[in-house]
């Protein structure tokens, strides 16, 4: 399966996001060493310790299926309505908690409106750079071109 398959796949689901609190969409495909593909959306919830991420739901549908061997996971996500190719990857409870089932897995994810494939560890300081970017935005709010 391309990874332009499994996006399209991701791109599906995402569709039925339940997002009225963040109006954030996002949507993956989990695709097994098997060859199944398993998706799953955010669902958020009233309270929010109850919210549920794509990634968590893709995983908790396969291993409940007795899946336990990965191969790769597209996601996607942004505001609901807007073109999805804004760069989009993992939260850092969704990276830890798939830590806990793969020692590495590629993840499919768009980064600057392109389609590009990194493993799952890297996603973890990609987040730490975004993240600091989105803080350096809050405090040098002169400077937001720069970033
Ligand atoms: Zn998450």
């Amino acid at each position: 399966m391309t990874n332009e398959e499994l996006m399209e796949y991701a791109k599906r689901v995402q569709k039925n996001a339940i997002c009225q609190y963040t109006n954030t969409a996002t949507g993956v495909a989990l695709l097994t060493k098997s060859g199944k593909v398993y998706t799953g959306c955010n669902i958020e919830h009233s309270i929010s310790g109850l919210a549920t991420c794509a990634e968590k739901v893709a995983f908790a549908k396969a291993i409940s299926e007795g899946e336990s061997e990965f191969e790769k996971i597209a996601v996607v996500g942004g505001k609901r309505g807007q073109e999805y190719k804004s760069t989009w990857i993992p939260c850092m409870s969704c990276i830890q908690y798939m830590l806990d089932f793969v020692d590495d897995i590629i993840v499919v994810c768009y980064m600057d409106s392109k389609l590009v494939e990194t493993h799952l560890a890297d996603t973890m300081f990609m987040k730490l750079n975004v993240n600091r970017k989105i803080m350096m935005r809050k405090h040098d709010k002169d400077n937001w071109s720069k970033i």
